[in-house]
């Protein structure tokens, strides 16, 4: 169903963006990924591995020309773009009162600002070809709030408003529009914390564990498989939000 299909990662070098891009390729997808500072030969080699085509590009999705370029320079590869995958994310943890200035920038820029140049060009393909499916990668802490992450909490809180009002735009396009909202995923986001941190954080999670960056592509494949979803916030977290 998805074979053949083309499909653009965010951020895709590493983490939970990499075993999106390879999910999708053990579909049968052309992947065309996106990279920021880490090298992405090793996902573009496991990538080939599943017998389809890659095209990587550098580049900063808060950077509003680069989006445009990116998309531009997937269509002119592949002819279209079938599904986008905003992956793409940082953090800059702070309480409030110490929280400086570009740290809130940077996070906005990067995962809401990001969000919206990727969703802007991407979509414009998709509305001419009346199909499409955009996945977010949203949080918990954007439904729940977070000590320490006021800047990460507003942005992916407003991934999910901007999901939200993607999907009521573009659904008589027959576009899907949906957001992912993992908890604890172990990836190098997740790295830092301490293991009291680790553990404090299991102890609120009913499965009582963390996720792999694994869990979050197959919700990905789910959301891009299907057809008549939109505008939903899908968890993967254990059971974190229940
Ligand atoms: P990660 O390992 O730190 O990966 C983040 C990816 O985003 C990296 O490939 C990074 O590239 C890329 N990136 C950062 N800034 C970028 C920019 N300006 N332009 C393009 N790419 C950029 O983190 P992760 O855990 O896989 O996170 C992936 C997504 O899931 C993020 O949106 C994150 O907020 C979300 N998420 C993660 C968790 C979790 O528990 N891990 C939970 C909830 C949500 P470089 O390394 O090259 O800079």
């Amino acid at each position: 169903m998805l074979k053949g299909k083309t499909v653009v990662v965010t951020g895709a070098a590493k983490g939970i963006g990499k075993a999106i891009a390879v999910a999708f390729a053990k579909e049968g997808c052309n992947i065309v990924l996106n990279y920021h500072s880490t090298e992405p030969d090793a996902t573009i080699a496991e990538i080939k591995e599943q017998g389809v085509e890659v095209l990587s590009l550098q580049g900063d999705v808060s950077d509003f020309s680069f989006a445009k370029d990116f998309i531009n320079q997937a269509k002119k590869q592949f002819g279209t773009v079938d599904v986008l995958v905003n992956n793409a994310g940082i953090t800059r943890d702070n309480l409030l009162l110490g929280m400086k200035e570009e740290d809130f920038d940077a996070v906005i820029d990067t995962n809401l600002k990001g969000t919206f140049n990727m969703i802007k060009f991407a979509s414009k393909l998709m509305l001419k070809q009346k199909s499409g499916a955009i996945i977010n990668m949203a949080s918990v802490v954007g439904i729940m709030g977070n000590a320490g992450q006021v800047n990460y909490a507003a942005s992916k809180a407003g991934v999910i408003g901007m999901t939200k009002s993607a999907a009521k735009e573009l659904a008589s396009r027959n576009i899907s529009v949906n957001a992912i909202a993992p908890g604890f995923i172990e990836t190098d986001m997740t790295a830092v914390l301490t293991d009291e941190q680790k553990e404090a954080i299991f102890g609120s999670i009913p499965m009582g564990r963390g996720g792999k960056p694994e869990d979050v592509a197959t919700a990905c494949v789910f959301l891009a498989k299907q057809n008549y979803i939109t505008g939903q916030v899908l968890n993967v977290d254990g059971g974190m939000c229940i």
